[in-house]
């Protein structure tokens, strides 16, 4: 490992973003046989971890964060893997094939792969840089929330996507005193059916959460420069201790695009993940690709599926070999005794069949367009999303009372 001012070398795949797009692309060009020199270059200054146990068990205490490591330390030594970390890179030279990093250094790459995933997107308003309002991104950043915690009861979390629901059940169970406030009149609205978004704000109220929808924040008030309460947009105000945003993600490509890729919602990329600009490719959450489960549109997808399998259809196109990335996204969140696990894209559909009881707590969603199965949402109810895959990738229309009725295996309904 070096640090930021050391750092003046060539590599032949030089990765910017150490988090699990980059990781994964190191890996796969190693396991695909790459003999060429790898440098994977990070801002943050841990050796790339996981992300989604620090809304989750790291967060709860359960996980220490050894065990967040993608690979152990000594993996990337082993795989002669340069690990250039706490070191951003500031700008991209594209004729020269250069990267600029901080402290004045030039990186020389053969191939880049861009995968810098985002930043937390912050409050604007009046009184959003006081102590004690955190987002939740990095390890540093859940390292800083739970130094405050012990002296925190009243937690505010602003936005109800899955990192602040995730969060919310994880202090609830702590003993804090949470709040969600969410501008929209559901919960999880970008990425769900309104009956799952009811099933989550009545599980989430069962376990003691005051969540209130369809609020705005006006302002945050602070004394002694530390955060002390939330100003409603009705004119209320909610003390806190603690405040957690979580209002989505704006993806860290400026480099890129001032560089003069294509893109505006992250970097637009082919299905090889190539970028407009030569020998540059972008993975993971800053890419934005043209999927097939989202009818072609141009999606940019925030998730570890997303993350690897872009990088390692990068790695291939480096290596020689080009296979147009067409995964079958899926993604999971945990909250409370929870497990909802998704795949396929919702994007587009005309209809939801439900399949089984929500009272029960196991139950799924299935969506639709022209009666073809899109996507599905399963809560707690394993056969479903495993058997669900082989219903989206079917591209048959299907009956919707076959789809509702429980007792009958998905898989069924494609012999049928
Ligand atoms: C709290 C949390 C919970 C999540 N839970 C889930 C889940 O349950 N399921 C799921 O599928 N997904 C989950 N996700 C999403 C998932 O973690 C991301 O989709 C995934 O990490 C994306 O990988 P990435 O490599 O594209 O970006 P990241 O993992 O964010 O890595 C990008 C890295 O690049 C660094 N970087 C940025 N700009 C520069 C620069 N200019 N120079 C150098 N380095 C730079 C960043 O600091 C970061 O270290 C969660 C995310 C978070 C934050």
């Amino acid at each position: 490992m070096s640090s930021g001012s050391e750092i003046q070398r060539h590599y032949d795949v030089l990765i910017v973003g150490a988090g699990h797009a980059g990781a994964n692309a190191a890996i796969a060009l190693r396991q695909g046989g790459f003999a060429g020199s790898v440098g994977l270059l990070g801002d943050e200054p841990e050796a790339p971890y996981e992300r989604p146990p620090l809304s989750k068990d790291y967060l709860a205490g359960d996980k220490t964060f050894d065990r967040l490591l993608i690979r152990p330390l000594a993996f990337w030594a082993d795989q002669q893997v340069d690990l250039l970390l706490g070191c951003r890179a500031l700008s991209v030279d594209v004729l020269q094939h250069r990267v600029h990093a901080a402290e004045g250094s030039a990186i020389g790459y053969g191939k880049l792969i861009w995968a810098s995933g985002g930043a937390p997107r912050s409050l604007v308003c009046e009184g959003h840089d006081l102590a004690g309002i955190h987002a939740i991104r990095t390890r540093s950043d859940v390292d800083r929330l739970l130094g405050e915690l012990p002296g925190a009861q009243r937690v505010v979390v602003i936005g109800a996507g899955y990192i602040g629901l995730e969060a919310a059940a994880v202090l609830t169970k702590l003993g804090k005193h949470v709040t969600v406030l969410e501008m929209q009149d559901r919960v999880l609205a970008r990425v769900t059916a309104e009956a799952m978004s009811r099933f989550y704000e009545a599980e989430h109220r069962a376990h003691g959460v005051d969540l209130r929808l369809d609020i705005g924040v006006d302002c945050l008030e602070g004394s002694a420069g530390k955060v002390t309460g939330v100003h409603l947009r009705d004119g209320s105000v909610l003390p806190a201790d603690l405040v957690i945003v979580g209002i989505g993600v704006i993806p860290a490509v400026e480099p890129l695009l001032a560089a003069g890729a294509e893109g505006g919602n992250g970097v637009d990329v082919d299905a090889f993940c190539r970028t407009s600009l030569p020998d540059i490719y972008a993975v993971g959450d800053c890419a934005a690709h043209q999927s097939v489960f989202a009818g072609h549109a141009r999606v940019r997808i925030e998730s570890v599926q997303n993350a690897k399998d872009q990088a390692i259809t990068a790695a291939k196109s480096i290596m020689g070999t080009d296979i147009p990335y067409q995964a079958v996204p899926w993604f999971w969140s945990n909250q409370y005794d929870l497990r909802l696990q998704t795949v396929g894209l919702l994007t587009g559909y005309d209809d939801v069949v439900v399949r089984g009881d929500p009272a029960n707590r196991s139950f799924s969603l299935v969506y639709l367009r022209d009666s073809r199965v899109i996507a599905l949402d399963c809560v707690n109810k394993v056969p479903d999303y495993v058997q669900g895959k082989a219903l989206i990738t079917s591209y048959v229309q299907f009956d919707r009372a076959a789809l509702a009725d429980d007792g009958r295996p998905l898989k069924s309904l494609l012999t049928a």
